[in-house]
């Protein structure tokens, strides 16, 4: 290629540029914060506590800088119910919006998902723990609500994470009730990610009243908006892929 008509230094300039991408791009691998070019969101590991058996409870923080719309996504609660888990994978490949910071957690309970089990290893049903309405129900059954609100570490270690992040928006998936849950502080978002996602809405009453769940605590005790999402027994890999899409696309609106 010659360039006979510019004036030299304009051809300095493009040769610089060109050798400067060239070095943002070689040196992704070996930055430390994980997937990192010259214009893609960073991604970064955050620890937020262990489990019962003493597995990390971790997520991953991904964001461009600057970006200020916080959304926490937590991919299973429920061990038995771990679609939402590939929801979480998505999201963390590929581009997002610039003004979405995201949090996401693939499980916050590690003991039930290796024990394919709802309850986390006290067999405690973490949806049932959290200090809002909590009562003591069910136990010896899979809705078993702990022997005291928030007993659980994992009930602990996600409420420092909400307290922590402020997240504006948190989704958090279980199966197999095919909905999004409705609640009264967040209708438009509700119907914004059900319609994305093409799921109906829902009320979920958890058969009666929802004692110590996770986004009743968040609802009634922090600024932010919970919202359930229920896909049924399995969701195909293009719901998945809508569902991320409706996350990344709800969340930068917000
Ligand atoms: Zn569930």
């Amino acid at each position: 290629m010659t360039l006979p008509t510019m004036p030299r230094r304009r051809t300095r300039i493009l040769v610089l540029t060109a050798l400067l991408a060239v070095g943002l791009a070689c040196s992704g691998p070996t930055a430390v914060a994980g997937a990192h070019t010259a214009d893609a969101p960073v991604s970064a590991a955050f620890s937020m506590g262990t489990s019962v058996k003493g597995r990390p409870l971790t997520g991953v923080h991904r964001a461009y800088a600057g970006a200020t719309t916080r959304v926490l996504v937590i991919g299973s609660i429920h061990g038995d119910e771990r679609a939402g888990q590939r929801v979480i994978t998505d999201l963390q490949r590929g581009d997002q919006p610039r003004n979405l910071d995201l949090w996401l957690v693939r499980t916050v309970n590690p003991d039930g998902v290796a024990a394919d089990r709802r309850t986390n290893a006290h067999h405690v049903d973490l949806n049932r723990n959290f200090p809002y309405r909590w009562r003591s129900i069910n136990k010896g059954t899979e809705t078993y609500s702990g022997p005291a609100a928030a007993s659980e570490p994992e009930t602990r270690a996600l409420q420092a994470l909400v307290r922590r992040v402020r997240p504006q928006l948190i989704v958090v998936f279980h199966q197999p009730l095919f909905g999004v849950g409705a609640n009264t502080k967040g209708m438009p978002t509700v119907r914004a990610l059900a319609a994305g996602m093409r799921l109906p809405v829902k009320a979920f009453a958890c058969g009666g009243v929802c004692y110590g769940s996770f986004t009743s605590w968040v609802n009634h005790r922090t600024a932010g908006l919970a919202v359930t999402v229920e896909f049924g027994r399995t969701a195909s890999d293009a719901r998945i892929r809508r569902a991320a899409a409706t996350i990344r696309s709800v969340g930068a609106r917000l």
